[in-house]
């Protein structure tokens, strides 16, 4: 079932995820998000010691950024308890972001993919302010309200207050219903 919905995902994503997964964290020198701050063509439109944010080259929706740790992390698995403080301040950040771009609170979007959905494996937040740019981007970033016992239901993409709850709760991060 994951490959049929990798296959579909893969068809429907935008070419500036055009980079196969690093597998592992070691061979950190072919991850094209860990040096943004010194590689040209980045559109970045903030940077401070821990965190850089840089527009999508290939906007799913009228607003697109990458808000990424300066540090390699590899995906939303990779965090913990002890990262709640960091997913906070991706939040806050996000928000000053699209506040700056006069988002209104109901047009934003703020989530990571969850592997094997990540295109790149280094941490990003997508930061969107909607609405998208068609209805095959918009399923690039399905939030889904989890049911019984569970913070989300089954997608790809979990948004920023979903994965604050699930690491409040020391779930591990799913594409089924976690
Ligand atoms: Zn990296
Ligand atoms: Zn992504």
């Amino acid at each position: 079932m994951f490959n049929s919905l990798q296959r579909f995902y893969h068809a429907v994503r935008s070419t500036d995820h055009n980079q196969k997964p690093v597998k592992g964290t070691k061979i950190k020198e072919s991850c094209r998000f860990c040096d943004v701050s010194v590689s040209p063509g980045f559109d970045i439109v903030h940077e401070d010691d821990i965190f850089v944010a840089f527009r999508d080259r290939n906007p799913s929706s009228m607003h697109h950024i990458q808000l990424i740790t300066k540090k390699h992390i590899d995906s939303v698995q990779s965090l913990s308890k002890a990262d709640i403080e960091l997913v906070k301040s991706i939040e806050r950040i996000g928000h000053v972001i699209l506040d700056s771009l006069d988002v209104p609170p109901h047009q934003r979007r703020l989530g990571f993919h969850i592997p094997p959905f990540n295109s790149v494996q280094h941490l990003h937040l997508h930061l969107q302010g909607l609405p998208y740019k068609s209805l095959a981007r918009r399923m690039k970033y399905p939030v889904v309200q989890g049911g019984k016992g569970s913070v989300k239901g089954f997608s790809w993409f979990v948004d920023v207050s979903q994965l604050i709850e699930l690491l409040e709760r020391r779930r591990c991060v799913r594409v089924v219903p976690c």
